[in-house]
């Protein structure tokens, strides 16, 4: 496969689903591809108990591969206080650099509104007292996620895969977390992202693919992997005016400084 954007600076994929059934076939090239691209690290967030494991294993395999544990706004529904243990439990592993993927969904609405909002304080105090960042999902939840945020003692941390209003931007970066860009940047409608792209600081925006969803341009449609964060990279560079080499230089540190990978 050839990338036709040339990469100077290393990246990092700061969201990817490795462990998914989709990629059961061909993880070691995924993982060499984006070797060969420059993203020589990944991180994996799990997203319920049950794929923690898998997580971790991933970590123990590949050098470049990073973890974090939590409870998905989807996987929330039978959500019990004691799986806090667990967590902290799996959070203990060497790898594990956030809790991960936490948040609110309102979109697919999987589990009730109350029980979504009560695994995310009390993983928003784990990851305080753990001093772990947080990775979260926001899906038509602004308003609510960034009232917990504000009760909540958690203050570090990315919004993955930024979808939201420049309103909620500035509340969120207020509060000392980043903002992840995916795919969707690359969109030929996404001019209203992309204006909020361009608006971020340069020292709190993260690169990330959630693949295997939200494939970049010219790939959207297909399964997506972790070299294509170069796609995103080459687009964010341009609509910030910076130049590929400028815009992974300056957003590798941040996705160091944010998770302790440095
Ligand atoms: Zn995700």
């Amino acid at each position: 496969m050839y990338i036709g954007v040339i990469i100077c600076a290393m990246l990092i994929d700061t969201h990817c689903h490795l462990d998914f059934e989709r990629f059961d076939e061909d993880r070691d090239a995924i993982v060499a591809r984006a070797a060969e691209a420059g993203i020589t690290r990944i991180i994996v967030p799990a997203l319920q108990l049950e794929n923690c494991t898998a997580v971790l294993r991933l970590t123990e395999q590949y050098e470049g591969v990073y973890a974090a544990v939590g409870i998905h706004p989807n996987s929330s529904a039978a959500w019990e206080d004691g799986w806090i243990n667990q967590i902290r439990a799996f959070a203990q592993h060497e790898k594990v650099v956030a809790i991960g993927e936490i948040g609110l969904d309102y979109h697919w609405d999987e589990s009730p509104k109350t029980v979504q909002h009560r695994a995310l304080r009390m993983q928003l105090d784990l990851a305080a007292e753990l001093d772990l960042p947080v990775i979260l999902h926001n899906r038509e939840s602004s308003a609510d996620i960034v009232e917990l945020l504000q009760q909540s003692p958690a203050r570090k941390g990315v919004m993955h895969s930024f979808s939201a209003s420049w309103q909620t931007a500035v509340s969120v970066l207020e509060m000392g977390f980043y903002l992840g860009f995916t795919g969707p940047v690359t969109f030929k409608k996404a001019d209203e992202l992309r204006a909020i792209v361009a608006r971020v600081p340069a020292d709190r925006l993260l690169l990330e693919t959630d693949a295997p969803f939200l494939t970049p341009h010219p790939y959207r449609g297909k399964r997506n992997e972790p070299a294509y964060v170069a796609y995103i990279a080459d687009r964010v560079a341009a609509v910030r005016g910076v130049t590929v080499a400028e815009l992974a230089t300056q957003t590798t540190a941040n996705a160091e400084r944010l998770f302790g990978i440095g």
